[in-house]
C-alpha cells in the first residue's frame, strides 16, 4: 500500500478541550501543527460537559488555591501527585481568564464577573463550607469552550485533519517518538504525520464498560497506541462512575435533578438514601450514592423486568419547574428512557464517566516511564494531556469541574514544552526507521485478509459486560480475578475478528474493528490493576477490603500509597511513589497553610 508521508512540527492527535488548548499554544508561536482528529473538533466529547470548570476566582464567594489544592488532595484519596495539583489550581485563574478573552461566553454575576457555581467536594477554608467555584456559560460550558477554542485556532492557522484516525506511534530504536500513521476515514488511505513532537489528547475510554456517559468514539485510542508502544499506563484501576445515567442508554443526568429535589426510590418506592445517608440523602457524594444503588439493584430491590435499574423521581415538582430549570433533563428522558418526567419517574444506574488513570505524564505534559532507575523519565517527543493522560491530578477520584481545568492546564503546558524543547533545539526532525507504518499496514492486511472470524459487535459486547460485571462500582476478589480470565479470553477473540465490508470509502466496520484492538488494552490494565490493588481507595473500592479501625475506609497507605503502572508485555506490574509534598494524611492543611513561597 502506497504511504503519503506529511512533516510538521507538531502533531497533536484529538480536538477536544485539551487537543486544541495545546495546538493554539503551538500555532500560535509560530510552529506548524497538525491536529488530527476522528471527528469535527466541535463533536469531541467535551462538548458534553454540563458543570462548569473550577477556579479560584472569588467572584461569589472568598477563595484561596490553597483551599482547591486541599480539596483536590483529599478528593484523589491522597492519590494525586501534588507538584501536579499545585500547578493545576495556581495557573487556573489564569487560563480561564484567557479563555474568556478568547470569547468564551461565561454566564455573569450582576457586576458582570464570571458566574460561579458550587459543586460536589469544593469548600472552603480546607473543608469549612461550600465555595462557588465553578466558571459555568449555562449547562453549555463544555460546547461553548471547544467552540471558542476553535475559531481561536481557525485564526492561528492549524492544520486541521478531521475525520483522521491516528493507528500507531512510531517510535524508532532510541526510543524516540517521531510521529503517528493514521488512516483517512474518506479514502482508507494511510499515510505517516512526522513531526519533531507529537501530542496525545484523545480523551477518555469509557467504551469499555456497557454501560456509560462517554460519546461511541471515547475507545481510549491514545492509551491503546501508547501500550503498544511499550509505555505503561498508570492507575487504570480508578473509573468514576456517575449515579444517574439513563438505563439502558447510558447519557447523564446531571447532579443539579438531584439539586432541584429529585429523589431516588426502589421497586417497593422508598427513598432508600434515607438509609444510606440520613443527613444528606439523594445529595451524598457520587461514590456514595451509586454504590447505595448497586447495593438495592444487588438485594433484589431493583426495578423493571430485570430488576436491574432504580427510578430518580421528579414527579413531585411542578412542571413549571421542571420546564424552567430542567428542560434539557426532560428532552433527554423523553428521547432516551421514552418517559415524561413530568409525570413518570426516570429509570437510571450508576454509569461509567469518567477514567482518572491514563497515560503517565509529569507537570509538564512530558510522557513519562521508568528508565535507569528514575520512574519518572521523559519519553523524548512525545506528550500527553487531558483525560487520556495521567498527570495524576485526580488520583483515585475526580473532583467536578476539574476535568475541564486540567484540559486548559495541561493543554497549554504539554505544548509550551513543546515548544521550549523545539525551539532551543532539544528535538529535531530524526530520521524515519525504513519501517515506520509497517505495524499500521500489518493490523490492516490482517482485518483484510481474515475470513473466517467473529463480527466485532459481538466481541465488543463481551468485553463491556465483562468489564461491567467483574470491575463495576463495587469489586470483589473472586470476581476481579475471573475478570482477569476472561478478559484475557477476549483478547484471543479480539485477534480474530473478521469485517465483511472491505470497501476502502468510509469504512465505519474497519474502524470499529481498529478501535476494539484500543479498547482491549485498557480493559486489560484495568482489571488486571484492580485485581492486584487488595485496598479501597476513591473510586475502587473492595468487598474484602472495608471499613476497619486499622483502615479507614479500607485504605492502606502503609502498602498501596503509590501508583501502579501497567505494562503490555506480558501484562507486567510495577509501582512507583506518590508526590506527597506539602500535604500527607496525617498533616494536612496545616503543612499547607504554613508553606512559603
Ligand atoms: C457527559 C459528560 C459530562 C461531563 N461534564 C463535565 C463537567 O461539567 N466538568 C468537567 O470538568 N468535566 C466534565 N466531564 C469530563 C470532561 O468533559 C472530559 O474529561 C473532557 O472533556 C475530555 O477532554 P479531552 O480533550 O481529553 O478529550 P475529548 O474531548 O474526548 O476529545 C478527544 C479527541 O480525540 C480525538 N481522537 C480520539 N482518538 C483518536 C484517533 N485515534 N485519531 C484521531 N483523533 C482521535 C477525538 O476525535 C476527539 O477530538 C464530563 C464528561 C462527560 C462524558
Amino acid at each position: 500500500m502506497k504511504v503519503a508521508k506529511h512533516t510538521f512540527d507538531a502533531v497533536i492527535v484529538g480536538a477536544g478541550g485539551a487537543g486544541l488548548r495545546a495546538a493554539l499554544q503551538l500555532a500560535e508561536a509560530g510552529l506548524r501543527t497538525a491536529v488530527l482528529t476522528k471527528v469535527f473538533p466541535t463533536r469531541s466529547h467535551t462538548v458534553a460537559a454540563q458543570g462548569g470548570v473550577a477556579a479560584s476566582l472569588g467572584n461569589s464567594t472568598p477563595d484561596h488555591w490553597h483551599w482547591h489544592m486541599y480539596d483536590t488532595v483529599k478528593g484523589s484519596d491522597w492519590l494525586g501527585d501534588q507538584d501536579a495539583i499545585e500547578f493545576m489550581v495556581r495557573k487556573a485563574n489564569e487560563v480561564v481568564i484567557e479563555l474568556e478573552h478568547y470569547g468564551m461566553p461565561f454566564d455573569r454575576t450582576d457586576e458582570g464577573k464570571i458566574y460561579q457555581r458550587p459543586f460536589g467536594g469544593h469548600s472552603m477554608n480546607y473543608g469549612e463550607a461550600p465555595v462557588m467555584r465553578s466558571c459555568a456559560a449555562a449547562d453549555r460550558t463544555g460546547h461553548a469552550m471547544l467552540h471558542a477554542l476553535y475559531q481561536r485556532n481557525v485564526r492561528a492557522r492549524t492544520h486541521f485533519f478531521v475525520e483522521w484516525m491516528a493507528l500507531d506511534l512510531i517510535r524508532d530504536s532510541e526510543g524516540h517518538v517521531l510521529g503517528v500513521t493514521a488512516l483517512e476515514l474518506e479514502t482508507g488511505e494511510v499515510a505517516i504525520f512526522h513531526a519533531k513532537a507529537t501530542i496525545f489528547a484523545t480523551g477518555g475510554a469509557g467504551r469499555i464498560y456497557h454501560s456509560s456517559t462517554n460519546a461511541f468514539i471515547n475507545t481510549g485510542d491514545g492509551l491503546g497506541m501508547a501500550a503498544r508502544a511499550g509505555i505503561p499506563l498508570e492507575d487504570m484501576e480508578f473509573w468514576q462512575f456517575h449515579p444517574t445515567g439513563v438505563a439502558g442508554a447510558g447519557v447523564l443526568i446531571t447532579e443539579g435533578v438531584r439539586g432541584e429535589g429529585g429523589i431516588l426510590r426502589n421497586c417497593n418506592g422508598e427513598r432508600f438514601m434515607e438509609r444510606y445517608a440520613p443527613n444528606l440523602k439523594d445529595l451524598a457524594s457520587r461514590d456514595v450514592v451509586a454504590r447505595a444503588m448497586v447495593t438495592e439493584i444487588n438485594e433484589g430491590r431493583g426495578c423493571g423486568p430485570n430488576k436491574d435499574y432504580v427510578l430518580l423521581d421528579i414527579t413531585h415538582l411542578s412542571p413549571e419547574i421542571i420546564m424552567k430549570r430542567l428542560p434539557g433533563i426532560r428532552e433527554i428522558a423523553i428521547q432516551f428512557a421514552g418517559v415524561d418526567p413530568i409525570k413518570e419517574p426516570i429509570p437510571v444506574v450508576p454509569t461509567c464517566h469518567y477514567m482518572m488513570g491514563g497515560i503517565p505524564t509529569n507537570y509538564r505534559g512530558q510522557v513519562v516511564m521508568p528508565k535507569n532507575g528514575d520512574p519518572n523519565a521523559p519519553v523524548p517527543g512525545l506528550y500527553a494531556a487531558g483525560e487520556c493522560a495521567c498527570a495524576s491530578v485526580h488520583g483515585a477520584n475526580r473532583l467536578g469541574t476539574n476535568s475541564l481545568l486540567d484540559l486548559l492546564v495541561f493543554g497549554k503546558a504539554s505544548a509550551e514544552t513543546a515548544v521550549a524543547d523545539i525551539k532551543s533545539g532539544n528535538l529535531s526532525l530524526r530520521e524515519l526507521p525504513k519501517d515506520a507504518a509497517e505495524v499500521s499496514l500489518a493490523r490492516l492486511a490482517r482485518l483484510e485478509n481474515q475470513k473466517e472470524g467473529e463480527p466485532v459487535a459481538d466481541v465488543l459486547l463481551e468485553l463491556q459486560r465483562t468489564m461491567q460485571n467483574h470491575a463495576g462500582v463495587f469489586r470483589f476478589k473472586d470476581k476481579l480475578e475471573e475478570g482477569v480470565q476472561k478478559i484475557l479470553a477476549v483478547e484471543e477473540r479480539v485477534r480474530r475478528t473478521a469485517i465483511r465490508d472491505h470497501s476502502k470509502v468510509w469504512n465505519t466496520a474497519r474502524m470499529e474493528a481498529l478501535e476494539l484492538e484500543n479498547l482491549i488494552e485498557v480493559a486489560k490494565a484495568t482489571m488486571i490493576s484492580a485485581a492486584a490493588r487488595k485496598e479501597s481507595r476513591g473510586a475502587h473500592v473492595r468487598d474484602d477490603c472495608p471499613d476497619t479501625p486499622e483502615f479507614p475506609n479500607g485504605r492502606n497507605d502503609k502498602e498501596w500509597l503509590k501508583h501502579t503502572l501497567w505494562f503490555r508485555d506480558g501484562n507486567r506490574l510495577e509501582y512507583k511513589p506518590v508526590n506527597l509534598k506539602p500535604l500527607n494524611p496525617d498533616t494536612q492543611p496545616i503543612a499547607l497553610a504554613k508553606r512559603t513561597y
